[in-house]
């Protein structure tokens, strides 16, 4: 029984699987027991992962299932938190809880020996406010702890040189932490960066476009006016009115948005608007979002969209003050060398992408992974899960909880694992991926 602000989850007809056993702080029900089982010194790695998943999909099925039942608020994720942790830590894992002073990050690393490639995978697993895990980020857990397990099992049966870490990322929904962790050095000393996110689209076929933005950058402003009050009927003549400087904004928006290119967007909403109908509005408030695929376009609209504050400024006689009270995000560059390796072996497991080139109506979002490409070789590949809504509505949330969004969850870990081996054993490919870093 859902309780707080998921209570409305009560209501979405689902029922959880029986599989799910209930969980105590501090334990793990993950079968570590698992990992231990037979050597594969012999076994190509492609035959070595299929089998494994085998073995562990239950199992990880569990974990997004318990992460889907628990759903938490970006920057509260302390059961996730201590789930995720306490399978790492079960696995043999050196794991940092708390990492970096987040109270809901964690690291985990297990190295080989030093000198080979260093694999990250990310872990997103916060919910959404009223509709619970409507982005499917218990599914992106679930894919990552899969990969990680195998890559690590692999690494223990194979004399090969490698490093493989799990950052679990909190707060991607709200608050961008990934841009916060690369202040703090997280992602220093790694290789590349891999993440897998589900969505829906109509035909079953993903998007994935290897060389330009998949993920779009974006700045949120939020623009205070401040005027003066005055009785609304007695003297209005004697008002500076602060709503009024906040409708022209969201009037000049609308014009603006006329003139941009049909991949960016821009939206904005009200959050004060004066307090009394028969006061002038001394103060009010516009919080705007501007996203575009490209940084240069990302700072002409923001600087135009800010022109519309500072315009509406001068005709209200108020005074503006402009505020960034959430860091911007980057928009994704999605490694071509590491697009490419993930791609073929999705598709060898019947995955369809398509090419969305020059498309301007497909499904823009951004993300803080967004951030972290621009600092290392990147990709979050999307896969498709059967939903009869997009990500955020009530019905991606039945269907990241779905016994069908099972399949393409596995399927999309087992791409990471596989292109995680492929370049554990062929180094040189990073030296490939960083020269595309710094064209
Ligand atoms: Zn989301
Ligand atoms: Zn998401």
């Amino acid at each position: 029984m859902q309780t707080g602000p998921f209570h409305h989850l009560s209501t979405l007809n689902y029922q959880p699987w029986s599989t799910v056993p209930s969980w105590k702080p501090g334990s793990t029900y993950f079968d570590l027991e698992l990992l231990a089982l037979g050597l594969v010194m012999s076994e190509s790695f492609e035959s070595f992962v299929h089998d494994r998943y085998e073995l562990l999909k239950d199992r990880l099925q569990s974990v997004s299932s318990f992460l889907w039942s628990h759903p938490e608020l970006s920057g509260e994720e302390y059961r996730a938190h201590d789930l995720l942790s306490a399978i790492l830590e079960g696995a043999g894992f050196d794991v940092t809880r708390q990492y970096l002073g987040f109270p809901t990050a964690f690291r985990a690393d297990h190295e080989s020996t030093t000198g080979g490639p260093r694999i990250c995978i990310v872990c997103e697993y916060d919910a959404l406010p009223d509709v619970g895990h409507a982005c499917g980020h218990n599914l992106i857990a679930e894919a990552g702890i899969g990969a990680a397990l195998v890559i690590k099992e692999y690494l223990e049966n194979n004399p090969k040189p490698g490093k493989i870490t799990v950052l679990g990322c909190p707060a991607e929904e709200k608050g961008s932490y990934k841009v916060l962790m690369i202040e703090k050095g997280a992602f220093k000393g790694l290789d590349l960066v891999m993440q897998v996110h589900p969505h829906s689209s109509s035909d079953g076929k993903f998007f994935f476009v290897k060389l330009r933005a998949s993920l779009i950058g974006k700045i949120g402003f939020l623009a205070e006016f401040t005027g003066k009050p005055a009785h609304a009927a007695g003297a209005p003549w004697e008002g500076h009115n602060a709503l009024d400087a906040v409708v022209a904004t969201y009037q000049a928006l609308s014009m603006l948005r006329q003139q941009m290119h049909p991949t960016c967007r821009i939206h904005a909403i009200i959050p004060h608007g004066g307090t009394s109908a028969n006061v002038i509005p001394e103060f009010a408030s516009i919080e705007v979002i501007v996203r575009a695929p490209t940084l240069p376009h990302l700072k002409t609209i923001t600087e135009k969209a800010e022109n519309c504050a500072r315009a509406a400024a001068i005709s209200s006689n108020t005074v503006l003050k402009i505020l960034k009270p959430s860091p911007s995000l980057l928009p994704l560059k999605s490694n071509g060398v590491l697009a490419g390796l993930y791609q073929r072996y999705a598709e060898d497991m019947g995955t369809e992408f398509v090419d969305i080139t020059g498309r301007g109506t497909r499904f823009e979002a951004s993300s803080d992974i967004g951030s972290v490409s621009w600092e290392l070789p990147t990709i979050q590949p999307g896969f498709h899960i059967d939903s009869e809504g997009p990500n955020h509505s009530r019905e991606f949330t039945v269907a990241s909880g779905c016994e069908s969004a099972q399949p393409p969850t596995i399927r999309a870990s087992k791409a990471m694992a596989l292109t995680a081996l492929n370049i554990i054993n062929n180094p040189p490919l990073v030296d490939s991926m960083w020269q595309e870093m710094k064209k």
